[in-house]
């Protein structure tokens, strides 16, 4: 971010108190992303999607790079179930849009409507073990047995890791489909997708 540009766009808000406090959230936006809240996009239900910085974003047509939700990062992601397909459960967590697949035979959660579950660190270090799961969108979509899942271009992985760019620049996230009650987005950089209630 080029210093000319945020002091423009901290000028611009700065004019008053509440200005002050958009000023911040602007600030906060550009330089980790925009942030997302599935409980908020469900009582906006079919309206245009903007962050609470005013920026409309999650277009279909535009790339929109959001923040990692902080509350899921420490607390663990809150998940509910939303379908069964190609022969996996899938969940949503109701504050970020982090999604889980797991294979309906070792899914550890199936009697589960609601759940809290915390990324699996040796996973996010190592990297994720990935099955092949469907192909769509022009992309093979993977699951590893902690759950996580992603879309990727290239057929026949064995592994997935996570770009360090992602944890610290956010995600680069496109549209890709409607499914169900939710619009799907995936990251450029890592292939992480996500839902948010459309
Ligand atoms: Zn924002
Ligand atoms: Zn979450
Ligand atoms: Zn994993
Ligand atoms: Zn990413």
């Amino acid at each position: 971010m080029n210093p000319t540009t945020l002091a423009a766009e901290i000028e611009l808000w700065s004019d008053s108190k509440h200005g002050v406090r958009k000023a911040w959230r602007r600030l906060s936006c550009l330089l980790f992303g925009h942030k997302v809240s599935n409980s908020i996009f469900s009582l906006l239900r079919g309206a245009a999607k903007q962050c609470n910085c005013g920026v409309p974003y999650l277009s279909h047509c535009e790339e929109t790079r959001v923040s990692h939700t902080v509350s899921c990062f420490l607390a663990g992601h809150r998940y509910i179930r939303i379908a069964v397909r190609s022969g996996h459960n899938e969940y949503v967590c109701v504050r970020c849009g982090h999604p889980l697949l797991f294979r309906i035979d070792r899914d550890p959660y199936s009697t589960r409507t609601i759940f809290v579950k915390k990324v699996r660190y040796l996973c996010n270090l190592f990297g994720h073990r990935v099955h092949a799961v469907a192909s769509r969108c022009d992309l093979h979509e993977y699951a590893c047995d902690c759950g996580h899942s992603f879309l990727k271009a290239e057929a026949e992985r064995r592994e997935v890791k996570h770009p360090a760019v992602c944890l610290f620049a956010g995600h680069f996230l496109r549209f890709t489909e409607r499914r169900g009650d939710y619009d799907e987005y995936f990251c450029r950089n890592c292939g992480h997708t996500f839902y948010f209630v459309s």
